[in-house]
């Protein structure tokens, strides 16, 4: 950590700042220039990392040397994470996609979903049965029997299951029926839902908060491993900002900046970025040219209908097509895709 001094500041008031800083644990060093004099504390930041260091007479700025997360860092992991997913891995050289409604209606609608997305080559299947909904009164999710059917419907297709759980209420609930716990935008700051989903040995799709930075969400993330867990695939699926055309800002840069800083996979979710089906694709083509390892996309067997986000869900055959479209995309970024049948 570097400590910047305001100008003209004097002798007592840098001893006085040496002073908090060594009592704290750590060793402090003295350079000084013409116009501001730095300091320099050498040893483990965290020490000092919740002290109020800007409110200390005589200090201008304080920056830190260390990233804010450890665990969820590339230095901590130069290697990538690699999440066992059904037959695949997340965080492999294939792209995983999930596909499904946004809410479990029925299971019926679930059944023709799920063998319809995996022939199409989708790996896993999604699907809400507890629903975070902007309005008390839209559907909020069939529960647990949305639970039950997503697992009758794993155990026909052997897809892998990815659904939301909601409070901490309900995380063992529902770790008990997902192949990986989804936490949703609105919750990824919920610190407390974070720390019960990192001692289970789920895996956790960790969706980026409406408003949430980069370094949020890898915060987000360091409360999940922080106890114990490891696996969690980071998703963006847009952000809020003044642009009213999309539902969502897709923050394409995010995917490759999550690359670089993290080890962990990154999914991204093209359907709640764009809000409307025509826009899915693009996005979800450049996401992968952007280099996710995975997408999220909903799919409903028929749209017009659907209880939730009917507009940004594919139909069958558009998501075939979708699918047709990704191949070569994958390809260019020399990505796999799926155990679906060969393409013409
Ligand atoms: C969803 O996946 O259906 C969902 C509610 O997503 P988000 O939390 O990203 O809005
Ligand atoms: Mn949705």
């Amino acid at each position: 950590m570097i400590i910047v001094t305001r100008k003209g500041v004097t002798d007592a008031e840098v001893d006085h700042i040496r002073e908090r800083i060594e009592s704290a644990g750590l060793r402090t060093h003295l350079s000084r220039g013409v116009e501001r004099t730095i300091i320099g504390c050498v040893g483990d930041e965290t020490l000092v990392r919740g002290l109020p260091l800007l409110s200390i007479p005589g200090v201008e700025a304080v920056h830190e040397v260390l990233k804010p997360y450890k665990l969820a860092s590339r230095e901590f992991s130069p290697d990538p994470t690699r999440i066992p997913f059904g037959d695949t891995v997340i965080g492999g050289n294939e792209l995983v996609v999930v596909a499904g409604p946004c809410s479990v209606e029925s299971r019926e609608m679930m059944s023709r979903t799920a063998v319809q997305v995996g022939a199409a080559g989708a790996r896993g299947i999604r699907g809400g049965a507890f629903k975070p909904r902007s309005s008390p009164y839209a559907f909020r999710g069939l529960g647990a029997e949305g639970l039950q059917i997503l697992r009758d419907i794993r155990s026909e297709t052997g897809l892998p299951v990815v659904t939301e759980v909601m409070d901490t209420r309900q995380v063992e609930q529902v770790a008990g029926y997902a192949d990986v716990l989804q936490v949703g935008a609105r919750n990824m700051q919920n610190f407390n839902l974070l720390t019960e989903v990192g001692r289970t040995h789920r895996p956790v799709l960790l969706k980026r908060g409406l408003s949430a930075t980069v370094k949020e969400l890898l915060l987000a993330a360091e409360y999940v491993m922080s106890q114990g867990n490891p696996h969690v695939i980071l998703c963006e699926r847009g952000i809020r900002t003044f642009e009213t055309a999309t539902r969502n800002t897709f923050d394409l840069a995010a995917i490759p900046v999550l690359k670089r800083e993290t080890h962990l996979p990154v999914f991204a979710d093209p359907s709640h970025a764009a809000g409307r089906r025509p826009l899915v694709a693009p996005l979800a083509y450049a996401a992968v040219a952007a280099g996710a390892d995975g997408l999220l996309v909903e799919v409903h067997p028929d749209p017009e209908t659907a209880v939730s986000d009917g507009e940004q869900s594919l139909d069958f055959a558009e998501f075939d097509e979708f699918m047709n479209g990704l191949a070569g995309f994958c390809a260019a970024a020399g990505r796999t895709l799926g155990a679906a049948p060969e393409r013409p």
